[in-house]
């Protein structure tokens, strides 16, 4: 089964204007020139959504945020709808990145309601899992990256809008990678929970991204691997060289 690879770029609480403006140009035009075979996609913070979308006009690149509220609209100072993200252009939004489950305690009954709201809204969605180190050398990361897929992903999900990002959170930003069998170990797991939860069809097309310091030097061995359909990237995607060098690993 031949699954498309997205190569998706999180930016975090990174950039502003003028640098973004010039990154995503960067971007678009070296993807335009390279016609790899991945899909490709962006995920700055909110409010460089617009200048980000202006600057990918013409190209195939998408656009993404990186949350968004259970809500439609209405009384809930600081949160963006994901109705709003879909106005301003956004194809995507990611939901529960382990920095959001640390930082603002959100549970995985939260994310799955993020994820229906922003299925009803048209967007699609990436759901973020992974253990923790603790979790790792406790010998859990199958049990632990179960319970998350269970809990978080919504039963109206389907190979097009939902893209599960397994995240082993002691690799995201420190520049320790999973080894890929170790990825790849947790990868196939993680599909045969969705199996058991969308059923076979849905989890043999449902993308699985790896994330936690993937770069140009380990992106190769990582995407050889059967089950990681391509990647979440954060540190290296603000890089336009290496974000490009990992999307021309891609097969
Ligand atoms: C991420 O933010 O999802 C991520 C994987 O970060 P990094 O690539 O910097 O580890």
């Amino acid at each position: 089964m031949s699954r498309k690879v997205l190569i998706a770029g999180n930016w975090k609480m990174n950039g502003l204007m003028a640098d973004s403006q010039a990154l995503a140009k960067e971007i678009a035009v070296k993807v335009k020139a390279l016609r790899p075979n991945a899909e490709v996609l962006v995920c700055p913070p909110f409010t460089l959504l617009t200048t980000v979308k202006k600057a990918l006009r013409g190209s195939k690149v998408m656009l993404g945020a990186q949350d968004c509220s259970t809500f439609d609209k209405g009384a809930h100072t600081g949160d963006v709808s994901p109705i709003q993200l879909k106005d301003a252009g956004c194809d995507y939004v990611i939901l529960g990145h382990s920095e959001r489950r640390t930082d603002h305690k959100e549970s995985s009954t939260l994310v799955k309601a993020k994820a229906e709201s922003a299925l009803n809204a048209g967007l699609k969605v990436i759901i973020c899992i992974g253990e923790t180190l603790d979790e790792r050398k406790a010998g859990k990361a199958l049990e632990v990256t179960s319970k998350q897929i269970k809990a978080s992903v919504p039963s109206m999900s389907t190979a097009s809008n939902t893209v599960i990002a397994y995240e082993p959170v002691w690799a995201i930003g420190t520049g320790q990678t999973a080894t890929p069998d170790d990825a790849e170990e947790v990868h196939a797991h993680v599909r045969k929970v969705l199996a058991e939860k969308l059923g076979k069809g849905v989890a043999t097309r449902m993308r699985i991204l790896y994330g936690g310091s993937m770069k140009p030097a380990n992106a190769a061995d990582l995407l050889a691997k059967e089950d990681i359909d391509g990647g979440l990237i954060g540190g290296a995607s603000l890089k336009a060289a290496d974000f490009m060098e990992i999307i021309s690993k891609v097969k």
